[in-house]
């Protein structure tokens, strides 16, 4: 019997089958959860529906999560399909390609409101919405990474973005600890997705961890999706407003060689 059996989850994020949230979503269903998914806005319909159809997901609605009608939308789905649940992904971020590389001084006021508005506010806007529809022992969990600490060339407003994602993490894990809905944040890290191919020397960002982090090794989609189950299950009971490392140990470094 899986882990996660019993459970329902709610998973944003997937934009194609090297995202975090896929690898994520493929092993909830492993260990026994039931799936309900949504994509970015009707053109990512067909690339998600297949997904869904794959990990035998209960529903695929669309939700930009920039819009609160369609945040709406969806948890009326949600209702009428799962009634509660208990296990929200938030695996979403974007910011304009130009803010991604170069100086972070030049970020625009547009880049940085739609950066920090993807990838940090829709958070507190997806929990609470989703706040009436969990169950007690439910969790949340978000993934951001270690440009949010330290300055990572190129990162630039989406480190500032991360920051805030991770103080939400904190301010909501005490909201909706009064219900028992414990939050966290994943911080794994570089994996080449399509996000991450914004990223100005990301390529660079992969060598250099493969050759510094004390495992040697980059992070995988599957290395993520182990922890987020030890989150989404009962084994995390007591943890919440935590960020957890998945970077091969590299945040504990102090130079690279
Ligand atoms: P990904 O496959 O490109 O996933 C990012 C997802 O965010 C996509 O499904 C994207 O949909 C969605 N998104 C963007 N704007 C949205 C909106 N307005 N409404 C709803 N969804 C929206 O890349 P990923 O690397 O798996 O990223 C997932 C999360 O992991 C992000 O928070 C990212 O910052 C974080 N992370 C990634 C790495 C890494 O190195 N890859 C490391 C640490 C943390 P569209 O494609 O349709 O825009």
């Amino acid at each position: 019997m899986g882990i996660l059996e019993g459970k329902k989850a709610l998973i944003f994020g997937i934009a194609n089958n090297k995202s975090i949230a896929y690898g994520i979503a493929k092993r909830f269903k492993e260990e026994g959860a039931e799936l309900g998914f949504s994509y970015a806005g009707e053109k990512m319909e067909k690339r998600v529906t297949p997904i869904s159809e794959e990990l035998g997901g209960k529903f695929c609605v669309s939700c930009d999560v920039n819009k609160d009608e369609e945040i709406e939308s969806t948890f009326k789905t949600v209702k009428e399909e799962f009634g509660t649940f208990d296990i929200l992904l938030h695996s979403i971020a974007f910011a304009p390609a130009d803010a991604l590389k170069g100086r972070y001084i030049e970020t625009t006021r547009d880049a940085y409101n739609t950066a920090l508005e993807t990838s940090a506010y829709s958070l507190v806007a997806l929990c609470r919405a989703a706040e009436p529809l969990m169950n007690k022992g439910g969790s949340v969990i978000n993934l951001t990474y270690y440009g949010s600490e330290k300055v990572i060339p190129n990162y630039n407003v989406m480190g500032v973005a991360k920051s805030a994602l991770e103080c939400s993490t904190r301010y909501l894990a005490y909201d909706m600890g009064e219900n028992g809905i414990r939050v966290n944040s994943i911080s794994a890290g570089p994996i080449k997705t399509l996000a991450a191919s914004g990223i100005g020397g990301f390529k660079n960002i992969l060598d250099f961890i493969e050759r510094n982090s004390p495992l040697r090794s980059n992070v995988t989609i599957d290395d993520v999706a182990g922890t987020a189950v030890y989150l989404g299950s009962e084994l995390s009971n007591k943890t919440t407003g935590e960020i957890i490392y998945v970077d091969g140990g590299y945040n504990v470094m102090g130079i690279g060689l």
